[in-house]
């Protein structure tokens, strides 16, 4: 049994320029993450804080997209959306 979020990946090679935000700021932001799969559509609201525990707090979210994988089908083909947080001022 695999980890559901594997902490090793071999071909890690993006640019530093173009991570996005980190965990850090999108929970300082209050913004949602939620991963979609691609091949099955299944979607599912990331828990930010747990992901900080496991990968520290300035990990980008588009590295830690990479190693998401599907909780329904196992794809690892998974991309996220974040959504502002919406205030009811
Ligand atoms: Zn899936």
């Amino acid at each position: 049994m695999r980890n559901r979020f594997p902490t090793e990946t071999p071909t890690e090679k993006l640019p530093e320029t173009d991570d996005g935000n980190t965990i850090r700021e999108l929970i300082a932001m209050r913004h949602t993450v939620t991963a979609v799969c691609a091949p099955c559509n299944h979607h599912e609201i990331l828990d930010l804080d747990g992901l900080m525990e496991r990968y520290g707090h300035d990990m980008p979210l588009r590295r830690i997209a990479l190693r998401l994988r599907c909780t329904k089908c196992g794809a690892r083909d998974c991309g996220v959306i974040v959504t502002p947080q919406t205030r009811p001022f």
